[in-house]
């Protein structure tokens, strides 16, 4: 038995809707375990003492949506895009080709710095993705890397149909051998849903079949135009549809009435210099709203959700507590999960420690360290 008592916490931001902002709070974590929650100077004793000294502290950040396990880089194609070349769902090819050529032990290791860089930023939970493999083969590798690091894993095979492949042939695959191969590695099924990726009945055949596999389904919809996959994702309960930067207004409505989580990636758009999610639209009409990073070495290569919560508030128009709550609470939602992104008693320990009086300053200083201190399940990370 392990105990710590974090005390002297100026502002606590819990998460939990009951009672989601305290001033001068203390907090007791017992063997990974939120234990107590209250008044500071009030707690219970502890094996160990942590004084906030009036510091803000807001739960582990909880990113949803990542895709870790890859090799290359494509930092010509990020500047050729910045003077001015469009970018298209086609760009993934030429990290399948790196990712192939890479050795499981290279995988993993670059996979670990990654973690480690969102560690250092506030985040312990991820959901890491498959999807530069697209063989039997490298999707399994892929998703056994993943599961080194998380729980949360998602076969992404139907990332993008593979150069000189017949889509009909891939789907074939992807709902075949490929997910025998891959099922016993995931939690999660995904699906590109997108122009030059995969249409609104292909995404449903294979969200089905990992369904029927026993994974939970989530989709990458409406990113870089309108089209089914919003729709698809209700239809299947989802957990969640991730990108929503074009919806129409049938799309807002199921994503209210279903509850599936609208999972915005705003580094997404500022990577590939595109119009921002509205997330007012989806918030007006009661949407759970989820804020995750996409990190990937195509079109958002950041793996700060503290980057994400400030363009969310400047170029999302949420306020501090919305990009916050969606950082934290929103992202632990939409991987249908209530013992992370929140600090109650019996939530997981896992928190972070500002050097900062609010949260309010994660946008309010964009780019600035604020992250002083990580803890994940009672153990100091960072
Ligand atoms: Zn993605």
């Amino acid at each position: 038995m392990t105990s710590v008592l974090f005390d002297g916490i100026g502002l606590l931001y819990t998460g939990d809707p009951e009672a989601e902002e305290l001033t001068d709070a203390a907090l007791v974590a017992q063997d990974g375990l939120v234990a107590w929650i209250g008044p500071a100077g009030e707690a219970p004793d502890a094996d160990q003492r942590v004084d906030a000294g009036g510091r803000c502290v807001i739960p582990g950040f909880v990113d949803s949506h990542a895709h870790l396990v890859f090799a290359g880089d494509r930092s010509a194609e990020f500047a050729a895009r910045m003077s001015g070349v469009p970018y298209s769902a086609g760009g993934i090819r030429t990290t399948v080709a790196a990712t192939r050529g890479a050795g499981a032990a290279e995988l993993t290791a670059r996979t670990a710095v990654l973690v480690a860089e969102m560690a250092a930023q506030g985040t312990t939970t991820v959901e890491i993705k498959s999807g530069y493999g697209l063989t039997v083969e490298d999707e399994r590798r892929a998703l056994r890397v993943a599961a080194d690091f998380t729980a949360e894993t998602t076969y992404l095979g139907a990332h993008v149909v593979p150069p000189d492949t017949d889509p009909d042939d891939y789907v074939r695959l992807v709902t075949g051998p490929m997910l025998d191969a891959c099922a016993p590695h995931a939690r999660w099924i995904d699906v590109f849903c997108e122009r030059g990726a995969f249409d609104g009945d292909q995404t449903r055949e294979i969200l089905s079949a990992g369904i029927a596999a026993g994974l939970g389904a989530r989709v990458h919809a409406g990113q870089l135009g309108e089209g089914p996959g919003v729709a698809v994702a209700c239809e299947l309960g989802a957990a969640s549809a991730d990108h929503c930067t074009h919806l129409s207004a049938a799309d807002v409505e199921a994503l209210a009435s279903s509850g599936v989580v609208a999972t915005l990636l705003p580094g997404a758009e500022f990577s590939t210099r595109s119009p921002y999610p509205d997330a007012r639209r989806l918030l007006g009409a009661g949407v759970t709203v989820a804020l995750a990073t996409d990190c990937n070495p195509g079109s958002s290569f950041t793996s700060s959700m503290p980057f994400c919560i400030a363009l969310a508030v400047r170029e999302m128009r949420m306020t501090p507590l919305e990009a916050v709550r969606a950082a934290t609470y929103g992202g632990a939602r939409a991987l249908r999960r209530d013992d992370v992104g929140v600090l109650r008693p019996g939530a997981r320990a896992d928190l972070v420690m500002l050097d900062a009086s609010s949260y309010i300053h994660l946008a309010y200083r964009p780019g600035v360290p604020l992250v002083r201190q990580v803890w994940q399940a009672g153990q100091r990370i960072f």
